[in-house]
């Protein structure tokens, strides 16, 4: 089999790549809906795959992987990568999770990123409130994440939140008595909706210095959360800290999680042999796909690290290949952050996926061949862009 052409289309605000062979066989891969300015990224790898074998991945991808990066510069060759694993399990007829090892388990948990609420300000009574939404939400979900600190605009609404001078990105500095009060009372509001019965996660940065970090961990030790997700690093940090992450790990017993934006496994070595975190959360849609992340995830069980991937904006093509891996992980795997179809017709236009798609916070996995998923070229022409006319031709 060979690859005769390699298309990007934005559909709604999410890349969607999909790779064409001579066999009349196609695979999808997608970005993350933040990157509507992908197309040219994906494009940039074309002439080095069309005539290679897609059901080859890794032959495939030694030809692209090394002209990646950190987030967003590895989305395109991770998008690229599920799409010729799509390919390569529809060739065999057996769906992705065994041609990666097969599966560990018949369903996977999910955590809520993406079902949100707005917010009506950053008080603990507003935490309390939008939390409670999201109890309430159909999913059943068992862990939910909610952004505080400089993950959040609390460094620009609450007065005397911290010492430093908000930037438009980046914000960075260290937080007053008050500040750290106020991310301890909006947590402790937050677990008084939650109880023991849902699991909270916070994403809290970047943005903190170490001290401060470490007092906020030691202070919400009582409060069992999750995790602290992205304290130091995490977004578009083009590097990882693995030593400052060190520091803190060492110095708590809250839990202590990144790595959205990393690419490659290479990237998460010292982060894994140095014991620097306790999660680690690939996205497979910047890690360098889905393979990448299963290696990862199989590497960090052996150091005793757990599993829960970045998810969010990652689409419903997305969301499939999230399945499939999930579901091949050791049982160091918590929980993929669970992405939503945005606009919500991007229901309409995917086939495959089970309906409602999240029960108790489980995903049922599907075995139909390759991701199982695929794009109605009926439904979906509406919603292309006049230059991405002709995605759907072979
Ligand atoms: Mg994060």
């Amino acid at each position: 089999m060979k690859i005769t052409d390699l298309k990007c289309a934005i559909i709604g605000n999410n890349p969607v790549v999909r790779i064409t062979t001579d066999e009349g066989i196609h695979g999808l891969g997608q970005a993350e809906t933040t990157k509507p300015y992908l197309k040219p990224h994906v494009m940039f790898y074309k002439d080095m795959i069309v005539g290679e074998d897609p059901t080859d991945v890794e032959r495939v991808m030694l030809r692209i992987r090394r002209l990646g990066a950190f987030k967003p510069w590895g989305s395109a060759v991770s998008a690229i990568e599920m799409a010729l694993w799509d390919i390569a399990g529809k060739a065999a007829g057996i769906p992705v999770y065994k041609l990666l090892g097969g599966k560990v388990r018949d369903k996977v948990r999910v955590y809520n990123g993406a079902i949100r609420f707005p917010m009506k300000g950053h008080s603990p009574d507003d935490y309390a409130e939008n939390m409670a939404k999201m109890k309430a939400s159909p999913e059943g979900f068992s862990i939910i994440k909610q952004a505080v600190g400089f993950h959040s605009s609390m460094a620009r609404e609450v007065p005397g939140f911290f010492y430093g001078e908000v930037q438009p990105r980046g914000t960075r500095g260290q937080i007053t008595e008050r500040g750290l009060k106020h991310v301890i009372a909006c947590v402790e509001a937050m677990k008084g909706v939650l109880g023991d019965e849902v699991g909270l996660a916070l994403d809290c940065g970047p943005g903190w210095m170490v001290p401060d970090a470490i007092r906020l961990a030691k202070a919400l030790e009582p409060l069992n959360v999750m995790w602290l997700e992205d304290l130091f690093t995490g977004d578009y940090t083009p590097y990882v800290l693995a030593d400052v992450y060190r520091d803190i790990t060492m110095s708590t017993s809250t839990p202590i999680h990144t790595g959205e934006q990393i690419y490659l496994r290479q990237n998460f070595r010292e982060l894994i042999e140095k014991h620097a975190v306790n999660i680690i959360g690939p996205d497979p849609e910047d890690v360098g796909g889905i393979a990448e992340l299963k290696w990862i995830a199989e590497y960090a069980d052996l150091h005793g690290i757990l599993m829960a991937p970045h998810g969010v904006f990652d689409g419903l093509i997305g969301l499939a290949a999230h399945v499939h891996v999930a579901a091949t992980m050791p049982q160091n795997y918590i929980a993929f952050e669970y992405p939503i179809g945005n606009p919500s017709w991007w229901y309409d236009i995917v086939s495959g996926l089970p309906n409602p798609v999240v029960k108790d916070s489980m995903i049922d996995v599907w075995d139909t061949p390759g991701l199982g998923v695929d794009i109605i070229p009926d439904k979906a022409e509406q919603y292309l862009r006049e230059e991405d006319k002709g995605f759907f031709d072979d």
